[in-house]
């Protein structure tokens, strides 16, 4: 099973702009954020995209989700919505 791919600019986030990590997963700011604290939560196995991860990895990816929406409302009472979202294949970005 490949854990790692060098050419994935996913897998070679440096570990300094990890937010929230668990046991399979890691949450990291998005570098071209469309709103504020934009983050994307990744696995930390490299997959083609969310329909390869295990039933694991989808529950890590959960728990991270949940962290970092309740972190993002303790720092700014001011949001009131959230986009939760995934692009599967090139023409989905
Ligand atoms: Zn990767």
């Amino acid at each position: 099973m490949n854990t790692m791919n060098e050419s994935c600019i996913f897998c070679a986030l440096p570990a300094n702009d990890v937010i929230a990590k668990n046991d399979l997963a890691i949450a990291v700011r998005d570098k071209f954020p469309v709103t504020h604290s934009h983050s994307l939560i990744i696995p930390t196995r490299h997959v083609i995209n969310y329909f390869d991860c295990s039933a694991a990895e989808r529950e890590a990816i959960h728990h991270l989700l949940v962290q970092c929406r309740f972190e993002i409302l303790c720092v700014d009472a001011s949001v009131t919505g959230f986009n939760v979202g995934t692009n599967v294949g090139k023409t989905a970005g």
